[in-house]
């Protein structure tokens, strides 16, 4: 499976609507603030992820 946020083939992880995100990204995710500067990377990728959703 590759995660969805770091394009890596990882085993380990969950399944997110319909991507997969590995432990690291989704440790990541859950340790960023709205002030972080990674957060609005974070919500880019979660508009694609919903846009692509939406076409299925
Ligand atoms: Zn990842």
């Amino acid at each position: 499976m590759y995660c969805a946020v770091c394009k890596q083939n990882k085993d380990e992880g969950i399944k997110f609507l319909e991507v997969h995100l590995c432990e690291k990204c989704l440790d990541n995710i859950t340790k960023t603030r709205v002030e972080d500067e990674e957060y609005q990377k974070y919500m880019d990728i979660f508009k694609d992820i919903l846009k692509e959703c939406q076409v299925y």
